[in-house]
């Protein structure tokens, strides 16, 4: 990920980023920043994430003997997390 303001590239698990609270700071010019999905992003994904869930995902979890109920929320947690970006949070 990288930083809106000065393009200093973040790691996800970074120090600057596991700050507990919003807005973080970037490490390099100190600006403000946040970590927020891409909900565009993920009104584009959610379909196909669903269709290959439905007939991939669900028919293999439920083979191996589990239920497939519980996995669609894994799903919605795992969309939310590959879309995430950082945007800037200084105030214009
Ligand atoms: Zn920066």
């Amino acid at each position: 990920m990288k930083c809106p303001h000065c393009s200093y590239k973040l790691h996800f698990f970074s120090k600057a980023l596991n700050k507990f609270g919003n807005p973080k700071t970037c490490p390099k010019c100190d600006k403000k920043i946040k970590l927020s999905p891409n909900y565009k992003m993920v009104a584009w994904l959610i379909v196909p994430v669903f269709l290959a869930h439905l007939f991939i995902v669900k028919p293999l979890v439920i083979a191996a003997g589990f239920s497939g109920s519980g996995i669609v929320g894994i799903w919605g947690v795992l969309l939310i997390i590959f879309t995430m970006q950082l945007h800037s949070a200084e105030q214009l």
